[in-house]
């Protein structure tokens, strides 16, 4: 098994979907960060507009 390591300086971020603030990604994410759209609950609770539903 490969282990991917993530230094600190160089964590990928990419944009929220919902404020598009870029947004850095997290251990509680390093399952699923493909599928991490939003920044923050608060955003993925109140996204607006058609984004995709996954
Ligand atoms: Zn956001």
């Amino acid at each position: 098994m490969k282990k991917k390591r993530i230094e600190k300086a160089n964590l990928p971020t990419k944009p929220c979907t919902v404020c598009q603030r870029p947004f850095t990604w997290r251990k509680k994410w390093s399952k699923v960060w493909d599928q991490v759209l939003y920044c923050s609950d608060a955003c993925r609770r109140g996204r607006r507009g058609g984004f995709g539903r996954m």
